[in-house]
């Protein structure tokens, strides 16, 4: 028998074709999806990570323990770029987006299984997206107090830290979600404008912000005044160094005269930058690079305080609260670039002398992670970056959802009365959509111990009852009862639920386009070197 050609052309891989690609690809998503379900909540349990070299970390977090999993194959890798971009855009709704995208494509393959065509399911599967879509903006309603404002941030660190640690931090986040209401720029803006110390001295509980700049450095010439009422600024994105020599190029030394000259103009030219600086009132400098020492003396005598080496990010965030404008050269410096600074002093953090540097302009500050261990400074940090990544995109998009499994039941039953307005099979897909969306009240109740099929059926009845608050019903997990979500303070973001949303949906559907996989396979043709000189 002749193999066909394009058999011939594969013989190199293994094969899956057709549905047992879909068999195999849907059984990699749900043993990933099961290895995070029972972290969601704040009744999830913690996963140990244990790294090769035997170090730990304890978490609640489905997205860490994903991003440290060591997984092979291609559609759990999938899912686990899933729920990274969703991180990234939300900073929340990482566990569910992976146990949605496994619910999803678990429902698919039953329906595959009884004949419905993946590409029916796909397009089933975008209308109930969009119709979910627009039912949740639909139901989404602006903050009423507050208070509802940090119960939502509350709500997106539940089960990761102590509750009254919850309480402190999620008020460092709003206050600095506050401070940055307003400023231009993406969402990453909280990184780049919120610089994160952590400090040795005090518990985690005495975080602070402070509106200013703390940097561990100290001045470079202490005969220089530690502490001022503020001054004048400017900022170089460069260095203060003298001209090098370069050997290679070919200054003829023909005698002692002519490399003295060179020196003294390496010299003049440092003293007309300060000069310079000096015309422009500055009375403090900070420089990115290095400062030539001999420059240090003609700063000290020209009434400026300096400092250098510094990280490009910590410079930009003081540009900014100085109102000052960052100039490569300080050759090129101009009266417009100055700014203003309110007051510097020293100040000593886990035994090392930082300067505090404050600016009337704000758009940038510190924040400083306090914590007796290491490993509580940098759970706390992470608790934070949560926090501030939540409340920061609060500022955007304030619109509030249920959390508990409200909004996921609300839509379930939306789309199971939406289905039959559409045609044949893919109403069929929209059922098994909805169906999905219930993925995650019932998690919640299983993760308290709770029958997810009692849970369900209770949540759905009692919003049907109620004809004015329905869809905000949902699962309180610390009480183990039914309450209206907006009361019992857990409320999720909308911009949240709506990406863990898409995401599964296109996750699951570009998984269901696969009829095909192919792994190559190690060629056994090729001789194996080393083990040959290895015998040698
Ligand atoms: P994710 O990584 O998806 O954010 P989490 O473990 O943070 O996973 O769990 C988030 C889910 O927990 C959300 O659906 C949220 O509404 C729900 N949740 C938070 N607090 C409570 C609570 N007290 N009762 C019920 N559900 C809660
Ligand atoms: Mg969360």
């Amino acid at each position: 028998m002749v193999e066909p050609e394009h058999d011939a052309a594969l013989e190199d891989t293994d094969r899956l074709h057709g549905r047992s690609a879909l068999v195999d690809n849907v059984k990699a998503a749900v043993a990933l999806a099961g290895a995070v379900r029972s972290t969601l909540g704040p009744r999830g349990l913690d996963k140990m990570l244990v790294e090769e070299g035997g170090s730990a970390t304890v978490t609640n977090d489905g997205v860490t323990v994903l991003q440290t999993a060591k997984v092979e194959h291609p559609a759990a890798r999938l899912l686990i770029s899933t729920s990274s971009s969703q991180d990234r855009a939300a900073r929340d709704g990482t566990t569910t987006t992976v146990i949605l995208t496994a619910e999803m494509l678990q429902n698919a393959l039953e329906l595959v299984r009884s004949g419905v065509h993946p590409s029916i399911i796909m397009n089933g599967y975008q209308i109930a997206l969009a119709e979910a879509l627009a039912e949740m903006e639909h139901m989404a309603r602006a903050p009423q107090s507050e208070a509802e404002r940090r119960a939502v941030v509350e709500t997106s660190l539940a089960g990761k830290i102590d509750s009254s640690l919850t309480a402190h931090l999620t008020g460092l986040a709003l206050e600095a979600a506050d401070a940055l209401a307003g400023e231009e720029g993406d969402a990453d803006l909280e990184r780049l404008r919120v610089k994160r110390l952590m400090v040795r001295d005090g518990t985690a509980r005495e975080s602070e912000i402070v509106h200013g700049m703390v940097l561990a450095k100290s001045r470079m010439d202490m005969a220089t005044p530690a502490n001022s009422d503020g001054g004048r600024i400017a900022i170089v994105d460069g260095d203060l160094e003298n001209a090098k020599l370069e050997l290679e190029a070919s200054i003829e030394v023909t005698s002692t005269g002519a490399l003295r000259s060179f020196h003294e103009r390496a010299r003049e030219r440092l003293q007309e930058q300060v000069e310079l600086l000096k015309s422009l009132d500055v009375d403090l400098l900070v420089v990115r690079d290095g400062v030539a020492e001999e420059a240090i003396t003609m700063l000290t005598n020209a009434g400026i305080t300096a400092y250098r080496r510094f990280e490009r990010e910590d410079l930009e965030r003081l540009a900014r609260i100085t109102g000052s404008t960052m100039v490569r050269d300080a050759r090129r410096i101009k009266k417009e670039d100055v700014g203003t600074y309110s007051s510097r002093s020293e100040q000593t953090f886990s035994g090392v002398k930082h300067t505090r540097i404050d600016g009337s302009e704000g758009g940038a500050m510190t924040v400083l992670i306090r914590g007796t261990s290491p490993a509580v400074r940098e759970e706390a940090q992470r608790a934070f970056d949560d926090a501030l990544g939540v409340a920061h995109r609060l500022s955007g998009d304030s619109q509030l959802l249920p959390g508990g499994g409200a909004s996921q039941i609300h839509l379930a039953r939306h789309l199971r009365a939406f289905a039959p307005s559409q045609s044949g099979r893919e109403q069929l897909a929209i059922e098994a959509y909805a169906a999905a969306l219930e993925i995650v009240p019932r998690t919640l109740a299983e993760n308290s111990g709770l029958d997810p099929i009692d849970v369900i059926l209770t949540l759905s009845a009692a919003q049907v009852a109620d004809s004015e608050n329905g869809p905000w019903i949902g699962l309180d997990v610390m009480s183990g009862e039914k309450a209206r979500m907006d009361e019992a303070g857990v409320i999720d973001p909308l911009f949240v639920v709506r990406h863990a949303l898409s995401g599964a949906t296109e996750a699951a559907n570009s998984i269901l386009r696969i009829d095909d996989v192919l792994w190559a396979k190690q060629d056994a043709q090729t001789p194996d070197w080393q083990s040959e000189m290895d015998q040698d």
